[in-house]
This record gives C-alpha cells, sequence and structure tokens, in this order.
C-alpha cells in the first residue's frame, strides 16, 4: 500500500514533541497548517483547447516571519504531500534561526510533456491566482522539483505588473539577470556536501576515492556530484524518472549533468542499466537521495550497504526504514539539515533584493559555508549530548526555537 507523507511528517514531529516535552499549546498550533489552499484554473494550450490545472499553496506556520518554501510541479503531487512539505519548511527555518515561517506549493502537471509557451502560462495564471496569498512580507515562494529560474522570473514579473511597483523579493530563485542572487542555483547541493565534509570530519572519514550513488539528477543531484567530483569522490551509479545506470569505474558527472540538460534525462546515457532494486543495494560509502520522498522504506533499507545516508530530497526515508538504519548502524543526515542551503541562500537573494544590493557569488557561498557548518555542529553536539539521532536532534532544536517565540508571543 502507498504511504501517506503526512503519516510520516507527523508521527516524526510528534516524536520529536515528546522527545522535547514541548509545550501542549505550541503541539496543537504545529499539527496542521494555517491555510491550505487550493486554486483550480483554465490555461489555454497550444492546440487552442483549455486546460483547468490544480495547483496547491500550503501554509504552514509563520510566528517566525512570512511564509517561505518552494513551488513543484509534478503530476503526482496531492495535499496532503504539500502539507508535509510546509511543515518541513517551518521546520527547516527554525533550524537555520531564518526570519521565516513554513509553506510550500505545488502545480499538478509533468512539466515535461507541455511547451515552453505552455509552462509561461501557466506559471503567470498560477501567479495571477496566487498572488493575494503570497508577498515579499507575507509569503515567498522558491524554486522546487519541476521549476526553475525562469520560472519564477515569470511569476515574479506577473506578480509586479499585477502591482504596479517593483518588489523582486516576492519570489527567490530567480536569474541573477532579473534580480537573484549569485549562488543560488547551486546552492542546494552546496549545503549538502558541507554537511558531508562536517560528517567526515567528525567520523574521521577520509571522503578521497570513497564512492556514492544519487538518485536523482536535477539541480539538486547534480551539483552536489559535482562539488563531490573536487573532493575526489566517485559517483557509481545513479538513477531519475527514466531509470538506473551503474558504472563501477565511476561516472564524469560533468559529461553527466551536460547530458541531462540536453536530454532533459539519464535515458541511454552510457552505462550498465539497473532496476532500482539493484540500485539500492549497491556497496557504496554514502546514498544520496536527490529526488523524491519516500524512496527509502523498510525493505529498500535493509538492502543498503553503505555507511552514511544524506537526505537532499525531501522526506526520502520512512519511519521503519529509520529504524532498520538505526540497527544497521547507517547514520542519516537529515533533510530539514541537509538541504536547507537552498533556503540559506533564498534568504540572502531576499535581504539583497530589500537592500538592493548585489553579493559577488564568494561572498554568498562563503557565508552559506560558515552557516551550514554552525548549524551542522549546534545539531551534531545535541545528538551527541542527548543521544538521539540528527534527525531528531535537528527537529528538537528547530522546535524549542519556535516555541520560545511562542512563549513570548503569546499564541
Ligand atoms: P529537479 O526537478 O531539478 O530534479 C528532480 C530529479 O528527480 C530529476 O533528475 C528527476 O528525473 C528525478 N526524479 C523525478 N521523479 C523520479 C522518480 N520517480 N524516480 C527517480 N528519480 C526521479 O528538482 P530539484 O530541485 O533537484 O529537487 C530534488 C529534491 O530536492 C526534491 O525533493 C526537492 O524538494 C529537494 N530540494 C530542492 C531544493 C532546491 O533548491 N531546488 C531545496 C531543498 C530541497
Amino acid at each position: 500500500m502507498e504511504q501517506n507523507l503526512y503519516t510520516l511528517a507527523q508521527s516524526q514531529l510528534n516524536k520529536a514533541i515528546d522527545l522535547c516535552n514541548l509545550d501542549d499549546n505550541v503541539k496543537v498550533i504545529l499539527q496542521q497548517p494555517k491555510n491550505e489552499i487550493i486554486i483550480n484554473f483554465p490555461v489555454k494550450m497550444d492546440n487552442g483547447e483549455l486546460q483547468l490545472i490544480k495547483s496547491y499553496r500550503v501554509q504552514h506556520n509563520n510566528i517566525l516571519g512570512p511564509y517561505k518554501g518552494g513551488l513543484r510541479f509534478n503530476e503526482n503531487i496531492y495535499l496532503d504531500e504539500i502539507k508535509s512539505l510546509a511543515m518541513w519548511m517551518t521546520l527547516k527555518n527554525s533550524l537555520q534561526c531564518l526570519p521565516y515561517g513554513g509553506a510550500k506549493g505545488g502545480v499538478k502537471i509533468n512539466p515535461r510533456k507541455y511547451s515552453e509557451r505552455e509552462i509561461e502560462s501557466i506559471s503567470r495564471t498560477y501567479c495571477q491566482y496566487l498572488k493575494k496569498f503570497i508577498g515579499p512580507n507575507q509569503d515567498i515562494p522558491a524554486p522546487d522539483m519541476g521549476t526553475n529560474s525562469q520560472i519564477m522570473d515569470w511569476m515574479t514579473d506577473t506578480y509586479e505588473k499585477l502591482g504596479h511597483k517593483h518588489e523582486k523579493g516576492v519570489f527567490t530563485g530567480k536569474s541573477v539577470e532579473c534580480g537573484g542572487s549569485e549562488g543560488r542555483t547551486e546552492a542546494t547541493g552546496y549545503g549538502v556536501v558541507t554537511c558531508i565534509k562536517q560528517w567526515a570530519k567528525e567520523n574521521n572519514f577520509d571522503l578521497r576515492g570513497k564512492s556514492y550513488i544519487i538518485q536523482g539528477y536535477g539541480n539538486v543531484g547534480s551539483n552536489t556530484a559535482i562539488l563531490l567530483s573536487l573532493l575526489g569522490m566517485t559517483c557509481i551509479a545513479v538513477g531519475d524518472h527514466s531509470g538506473y545506470i551503474r558504472n563501477l569505474e565511476g561516472f564524469n558527472v560533468y559529461k553527466l549533468n551536460d547530458y541531462c540538460i540536453k536530454n532533459k534525462s539519464l535515458k541511454d546515457y552510457p552505462g550498465e542499466i539497473i532496476d532500482k532494486k539493484t540500485f539500492f543495494s549497491l556497496e557504496c560509502d554514502i546514498i544520496i537521495p536527490a529526488a523524491l520522498e519516500l524512496v527509502i522504506c523498510g525493505d529498500e533499507a535493509k538492502d543498503l550497504k553503505c555507511k552514511m545516508i544524506v537526505e537532499a530530497a525531501n522526506g526520502p526515508i520512512d519511519l521503519c526504514a529509520d529504524e532498520v538504519l538505526k540497527e544497521k548502524n547507517i547514520q542519516v543526515i537529515p533533510d530539514i539539515l541537509a538541504n536547507s542551503g537552498g533556503v540559506v541562500v533564498s534568504y540572502y537573494e531576499w535581504l539583497q533584493n530589500r537592500r538592493c544590493e548585489y553579493w559577488s557569488k564568494e561572498q554568498v557561498l562563503s557565508k552559506l559555508e560558515n552557516k551550514m557548518i554552525e548549524t551542522y555542529k549546534k545539531v551534531s553536539d545535541y545528538s551527541r549530548k542527548n543521544n538521539v539521532s540528527l534527525r531528531y536532534a535537528s527537529y528538537i532544536l528547530s522546535l524549542k526555537n519556535i516555541e520560545k517565540v511562542y512563549l513570548k508571543k503569546g499564541y
């Protein structure tokens, strides 16, 4: 039976709440999002026909600041998935001490099946209907799976035109030409790799010559792989929506990246074709899920032969798998820490837009690296001192930060 993602998200949340004795009222407030917005809107296709498109925006909590979180274009999204991702954004932003609450949105389409003109029209119309719910001080969307800087540029343009004023800070992840930040494209991968380096340092693990496998070779996956190659690590298997391939001598991650950009998937890229089960049973040092949620469940977890998993994707491991990994002594760097580099640089973009400043890529990435290291250390110290996993250490630090603000402000 297919698992519902919200069951996982709530179980993780409630386990963390129990572990840290969170205030009862804060517990009640965090159980459900504040707003669940569903909009069905019509768009004219290239053949002249009208299509009704389903879309979501879930605003989970905004005690720390305006709602913030990505927008996904994917044909399989459903309300409970977006609710889970919005809740994780609340926790992620709080963990990184950003002045934001959590949100997530999505449009239920397969972007690969539409022309560029149709995607532009869908993006602009979605933004038009969403306009009253978002804003630089209200809710700030960003790219996620299936979306990119071009889509953020179209949406920002629509928002500004409708409001008759410049308000670049309403979206982040824009192109640099349209007010985006240097370093935003690679930020999530950069944050993932900073976590891996920190983990290796704390565990006296030399990354040079070590192997990894990666699921998902889009923005997060490809940038992570390229940065790992600079550390001397080898990618021995890779998978995406079109299938899985392996090369025990290691893939050239740059060529793979060029191929995926050109062909929109890794289908027919040279390598031995394997199935998903074989992929997850490969012997390697690190596994990097960088695509979807719920990909490592109990069955896959039993097969894994790695030392560590870094959750570049949101929610890739279910509760049952978490237990199996604990027994197998496989450490997990959790999503709300590992992939938080994206929202950290989104915050830097928002700051630059507000201040009309432009920071260099070096400035952005060095600030990001310091922030990731600082937060990683906080989490791993808490984990060690309190004998809880990195996941629950992250959750507890994040929840306690939110609780502090509620206790000062009132409910
Ligand atoms: P993307 O659209 O650029 O790439 C997604 C990748 O996943 C593609 O390679 C796609 O082929 C693959 N994929 C899709 N369906 C699949 C399936 N059924 N099986 C295997 N692979 C599949 O998206 P992205 O921005 O790289 O996001 C990837 C993950 O990282 C998502 O979970 C997202 O929420 C998370 N994330 C992204 C950011 C960001 O800044 N983009 C930030 C934080 C977290």
